[in-house]
């Protein structure tokens, strides 16, 4: 072999070994989910104690997109301010945007005291309802992991945003105002923040 020929065959050697050994370049996933901040202006959601269930998910709204670092994970918000936004539009807005996920921010209340937890729901809903039912088994998993606050298994329930949303949709309700204990934590800045983190790992994993 004369030299010249030895140096092509390590070349085209060295070239093979760098096409091999080198995985074509995976280009990440990106993920479009809608915040549904529900309620807001003259819709004010559960009231307790001076605490308004618009106020505390707006605030949490507003920490997971202050805390969304994956530059591959796009949030769109349904309000960021204190206004009054329809059902209809909501879900306008959603299917204008047609988002891997929809996530509808909720606070619960209840007469009794001792009502407490989180409650995560979503609607049988065609093509969608396999996924937002896996969503939903997320969501669960993640605040049972976390045990702050109680969880119970996800529940079907004919909510409008659910139904009508082309894609697949949970309603979270984040614990109660009326629980002494759950309405500590949700007023807690550390809290909210903590909570913004676990939504968003969770819908990173989409
Ligand atoms: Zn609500």
């Amino acid at each position: 072999m004369n030299t010249y020929l030895k140096v092509a065959t390590a070349l085209l050697a060295i070239t093979l070994f760098a096409f091999t050994a080198t995985p074509p370049e995976k280009k990440p996933k990106t993920i479009t989910a809608v915040i549904d901040v529900s309620h807001g202006g003259t819709d004010a959601g559960m009231q307790h104690n001076l605490l308004v269930e618009k106020e505390i998910v707006r605030q949490i709204a507003e920490k997971m997109a202050n805390l969304n670092k994956n530059q591959n994970l796009k949030l769109h918000f349904t309000r960021k301010e204190d206004q009054t936004v329809s059902l209809h539009n909501r879900v306008g807005y959603i299917n204008a945007i047609q988002p891997d996920v929809v996530l509808s921010l909720h606070i619960n209340a209840n007469d009794k005291e001792s009502a407490s937890g989180v409650s995560v729901f979503y609607s049988e809903n065609g093509a969608h309802t396999q996924n937002a039912q896996q969503f939903a088994n997320r969501l669960v998993s993640a605040f049972e992991a976390d045990g702050v606050f109680s969880t119970t298994e996800p529940r079907i329930a004919p909510f409008y945003i659910l139904k009508n949303s082309e894609a697949p949709a949970v309603v979270v309700e984040l614990g109660y105002l009326t629980n002494p204990h759950d309405s500590k934590q949700l007023q807690d800045e550390a809290y909210q923040d903590h909570i913004a983190k676990t939504l968003l790992s969770v819908i990173e994993g989409q």
